[in-house]
């Protein structure tokens, strides 16, 4: 098996230098990428939500993918591809992607050794990560080995985050990781087809499928909706029929943000601000039963809670 930037054609050469541009850095068919919150947070500033909702530390947050390929092409998505990135000739096996992909974390934080405005202590927890965000552009569920990435992360000491699009439930089957996401993009097939743009028919009714997949999960669940006005921001009572397929542990109510290549295919009118959020999250506490328990305006974002586990898995 190659190792990672072997001479296997893992990604396409001008896929490799948009993506390089951007700031992301690839190994193999994967790829991480620091986020604007552990560039705040390293510079003793704040953190992202999900600090603020479970306790994660920004900078010892590994943002990160084991494929750049997607199997939908969504209006909302702000990362720099357009086009499908193809999946690689070969997939490399767990412990050397993940070791390919926490050396690309290391070099970025090299970077920050010498700037006047790095906090030393976070730089020096920094370099022992703590999470591993699974969320950075692709589709998880593409990579075969996923289960054993996850469990891999954690027999490393860290925590893990996997968001997928749900629509591939029988891979969710198989899958441990510290809290699973589903980002739920449409209340109906029709706007689904419309806003994800799929690669495949069929792929609505998978993600019915995972929802059913989350009710009997064996981590914490959670499904995200990213509302973008006067497309997918209505209908709450048809969004709390879906969660009451999943039963999730928590629900993410979250403004689609006018940033990156999403600025191509939606105006900036299309994203909310943080009172239309939490009117919306509020009709949906009210039909699905669950509390609107915390929001960070800044991300424009609210959290549900269902009260069956407590939501902090950090005391931070
Ligand atoms: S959870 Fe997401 S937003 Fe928060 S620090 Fe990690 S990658 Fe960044």
């Amino acid at each position: 098996m190659d190792q990672c930037g072997g001479s296997v054609d893992y990604v396409q050469e001008s896929a490799r230098k948009t993506l390089t541009k951007q700031g992301y850095h690839l190994a193999a068919h994967g790829a991480v990428k620091p986020c604007l919150w552990l560039n705040r947070s390293l510079r003793g500033g704040d953190q992202c939500y999900k600090h603020h909702f479970y306790g994660i530390s920004s900078h010892r947050c590994v943002q990160m993918t084991p494929t750049l390929s997607c199997n939908h092409l969504c209006l909302h998505c702000w990362r720099p591809i357009d086009e499908p990135i193809a999946p690689p000739e070969e997939w490399i096996e767990p412990k050397e992607l993940l070791d390919g992909l926490l050396r690309e974390q290391q070099r970025i934080l090299s970077g920050y050794g010498g700037a006047a405005t790095t906090d030393r202590s976070r730089l020096e927890e920094a370099r022992h990560p703590a999470h591993v965000a699974i969320s950075l552009m692709g589709e998880p569920t593409l990579y075969p080995y996923l289960d054993e990435l996850i469990r891999e992360i954690g027999r490393r000491g860290m925590t893990s985050f996997l968001v997928t699009n749900g629509t591939r439930p029988d891979v969710l089957e198989n899958l441990s990781p510290t809290q699973l996401y589903l980002s739920l993009n449409a209340p109906t097939e029709e706007l689904y087809q419309r806003i994800s743009n799929p690669s495949s028919p069929g792929l609505w009714k998978k993600i019915l499928e995972s929802l059913s997949v989350f009710k009997d999960a064996p981590c914490r669940t959670v499904v995200r909706m990213t509302l973008a006005r006067r497309l997918n921001m209505a209908n709450p009572e048809i969004y709390a029929n879906l969660l009451e397929r999943a039963e999730p542990d928590f629900v993410e109510a979250k403004a689609y943000m006018h940033l990156g290549r999403s600025r191509a295919r939606l105006s900036r009118e299309a994203m909310p601000e943080h009172s239309e959020v939490l009117t919306f999250a509020g009709e949906l506490s009210a039909t699905l039963g669950y509390k609107l328990e915390d929001d960070v305006p800044l991300s424009r974002v609210a959290l549900l809670t269902s009260g069956k586990v407590s939501r902090k898995i950090f005391d931070a």
